[in-house]
């Protein structure tokens, strides 16, 4: 499945590259949240993380750390956020699995999405009993 990102890996599509294994890819986002923040994408396609081989997500979250390591570090960041959007209810853009890692300082003025928590304890309990159930 040809995306951006296959282009982006194949050298076809420039970028700031700044990791590259056999099985992995990483460069900086173009429209950053922060200046830092980067996308590790395996090179084994998949549309994302449900679908993907357990094999390269193995691979691939390795080297998200690898990559937040260094991220933090360079960028002096106090924090980093792991997003990784599934589908595109969920905000995927690109359909190619990737997860964004984007350094955080306490001062950067972004928030995170505030909880609706459930109508009753029942609701909690049937959900969690639909999930087991699946697994
Ligand atoms: P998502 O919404 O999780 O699918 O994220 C896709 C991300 O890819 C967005 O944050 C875009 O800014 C980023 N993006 C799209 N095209 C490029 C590109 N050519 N180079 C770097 N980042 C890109």
């Amino acid at each position: 499945m040809q995306t951006i990102f296959s282009k982006i890996i194949a050298g076809e599509i420039p970028c700031e590259k700044i990791y590259e294994d056999e099985n992995v890819f990483a460069f900086l986002d173009s429209n950053p949240v922060n200046p830092g923040h980067a996308l590790v994408i395996p090179k084994q396609w998949s549309e994302g993380l449900l679908d993907a081989k357990e094999e390269t997500l193995h691979q691939v979250i390795s080297a998200v750390q690898k990559v937040a390591q260094a991220i933090k570090q360079a960028t002096g960041a106090d924090g980093i956020n792991i997003i990784q959007n599934g589908g595109e209810a969920a905000g995927q853009k690109v359909f190619h699995l990737h997860f964004h890692v984007i350094p955080r300082f306490s001062d950067d003025g972004f928030q995170h999405w505030h909880g609706k928590g459930y109508t009753s304890p029942e609701q909690r309990k049937e959900i969690a009993e639909k999930i087991r159930q699946v697994l």
